[in-house]
């Protein structure tokens, strides 16, 4: 994957979670680490699997890029 912001090739790489899986959640959505299991976010890893997520890495710019696509919790 290029990077988006100076278009060199990123690295690919893993983020490990501990024993819980990884979410993201929009900050207004956020209240706190007992409710996160309620919140919709984007289930970033999962911890009855391996729980890693694929991530590529700008060493210039030092970001991380994930792509989420078929991570988005779709519930109503
Ligand atoms: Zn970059």
């Amino acid at each position: 994957m290029k990077c988006p912001y100076c278009g060199e090739e990123m690295k690919r790489g893993f983020i490990y979670g501990d024993r819980y899986s990884l979410k993201w959640i929009p900050e207004e959505k956020d209240k706190g680490v007992i409710f996160q299991w309620f919140a919709r976010g984007i289930k970033l890893s999962d911890a009855f699997m391996n729980n890693s997520v694929e991530s590529f890495c700008c060493e210039n710019c030092r970001k991380i890029i994930i792509d989420v696509e078929n991570k988005i919790d779709q519930r109503k």
